[in-house]
């Protein structure tokens, strides 16, 4: 088996990796670390959760140390991109706790917070900067930022950087990066456009990939239970009577059905906070660090709020709603289930979600277990004590709603006023976070999928309760939530 001595890492971080308790590299980071280090471009082919920010963070470190410069002001010698506030925070911490005993300098630039503080930091220059597109932009537009004397460039999760828009800004920055320069790109799949980009941007780069969904996905248990929309929360009351769900992500697909759903938890006593875009660093951090903590037991999601985020020992992930890509259902229940552990992914499907579930299956090649608890008389019941606790609004079908993104706010400020707002229809309701790919497929998807779903969701049992007779009659999908 190798082990990090034997990539060539030298010997302060061999010393921080053993201080952190990793004992042996992982597959991308025994495959990337020796070509990072010979200085050598790379497209990595990985998702989070394979140690990926470690594959490129040691062999950075290490070329920084050993041709130790000052950085250059209001610049840095290594530029990292990430698509959300969060996974930046994360990779900046990750470069941190590596570079403990090598006295170099990491700061981290992203929206929704003050520039003045972030100015300072750059002033007298940055070894090592992770940064959202869009507040760096903005910095570089101010000339508070000088990107020019950028060394090595990292793009990390350029998929997502796709789905929210930011190849635009990413070209714009890249554009004025000097060409003498070392490129590292990951993303953990690869549509053409990325592609594309990848070839724009990379120099005879040498590609490593790991591919470990399959065996993450193997490992989770999955179930859908079929419900009526109206009945998704005393259903969800009665997974969280269970006590074994100790730390669990409950995933929307929207912005406002996430703290809907959050205060409908709490009101029946289970703590839970929502976290998206339009939560400030202050609630999304606070948030994040009580359900670290084990303070709480529900953390209610949008996808790109909670992409990347990287908790351990999550008992059990809960699609309230399916997701409108299969990608994304693959995303969130891989927050399940991480370093080898096992989890459950419990997915609830109204009657208008069949068709997502068969994509999810298809895309996936499984069928996954499902329990119908539809026309469930003790769930009926349930409902009606579940809307007096929090009373049930008018729902507005997320994919017809206004699918403006999670963006940081600088970016959709741009947005507004290049009067380009991703092809939101308004709506008013739910404000999607899907991007352009759920956007995309939105409008296909409103169908009933009356008949496919029962084939697509396998073997119809109970999931808790007794068992039922007959399936019932198809509804139509109810408008209330
Ligand atoms: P990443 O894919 O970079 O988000 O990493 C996923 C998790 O694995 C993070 O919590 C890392 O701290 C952890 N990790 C990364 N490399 C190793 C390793 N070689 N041994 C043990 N844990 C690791």
């Amino acid at each position: 088996m190798t082990q990090f001595a034997d990539l060539g890492l030298a010997k302060p971080l061999l010393k921080a990796l053993a201080e952190k308790g990793y004992k042996e590299p992982t597959p991308i980071q025994a495959q990337a670390i020796p070509v990072v280090l010979q200085g050598k471009d790379l497209l990595g082919i990985a998702q989070t959760g394979t140690g990926k920010t470690a594959a490129f963070a040691l062999p950075i470190l290490q070329r920084l140390a050993e041709d130790r410069k000052p950085a250059p002001r209001r610049g840095f010698r290594c530029l990292v991109l990430s698509p959300t506030r969060e996974l930046a925070t994360q990779i900046a911490e990750n470069f941190k706790a590596y570079a403990v005993h090598m006295g170099l300098s990491v700061h981290t630039i992203y929206g929704g917070v003050k520039y003045g503080p972030q100015m300072k930091a750059l002033a007298g220059g940055i070894d090592v900067l992770v940064a959202t597109p869009g507040r760096l932009m903005d910095h570089m537009a101010e000339k508070s930022a000088v990107v020019s004397g950028t060394e090595i460039f990292v793009l990390d999760e350029a998929d997502q950087m796709l789905d929210l828009g930011f190849v635009v800004p990413i070209r714009k920055i890249a554009s004025q990066l000097t060409k003498n320069r070392q490129n590292l790109f990951f993303s953990a799949t690869m549509p053409s456009e990325i592609g594309k980009l990848a070839g724009e941007l990379l120099k005879d780069p040498v590609q490593v990939s790991v591919a470990p969904q399959a065996t993450t996905v193997e490992r989770i248990d999955q179930r859908v239970l079929f419900i009526e929309a109206q009945r998704k929360r005393p259903l969800l009351a009665e997974l969280f009577a269970d006590n074994s769900f100790s730390r669990t992500i409950v995933f929307t697909r929207t912005k406002r059905g996430a703290d809907r759903v959050a205060k409908y938890l709490n009101a029946a006593g289970v703590e839970a906070a929502s976290i998206h875009g339009d939560k400030t660093q202050g609630q999304r951090e606070r948030a994040l660090a009580a359900f670290k903590a084990g303070e709480m037991r529900a953390l209610v999601a949008t996808d790109i709020a909670a992409r990347g985020i990287d908790v351990n020992d999550v008992s059990h992930v809960i699609n309230y709603e399916l997701p409108n890509v299969p990608e994304a259902y693959v995303h969130r229940i891989g927050r399940t289930a991480r370093k080898g552990k096992d989890g459950i992914a419990i997915s609830f499907c109204a009657d208008d979600e069949r068709n997502l579930l068969k994509d999810i299956q298809k895309a996936t090649r499984q069928q996954i277990p499902s329990f119908d608890r539809r026309n469930d008389k003790q769930l009926a019941a349930a409902a009606a004590v579940a809307d007096k606790l929090v009373p049930a609004e008018k729902y507005v079908d997320p994919r017809k709603a206004d699918p403006r993104n999670d963006v940081p706010s600088e970016l959709r400020r741009k947005r507004n006023r290049n009067g380009n707002r991703n092809g939101g229809q308004g709506g008013g309701g739910g404000r999607s976070e899907g991007g352009q790919k759920a956007q995309g497929k939105g409008p296909q998807r409103q169908g009933r999928g009356q008949g496919q779903g029962q084939k697509a969701g396998g073997p119809r049992n109970e999931f808790r309760g007794p068992k039922r007779d007959a399936a019932p009659a198809e509804k139509r999908w109810s408008p209330i939530d």
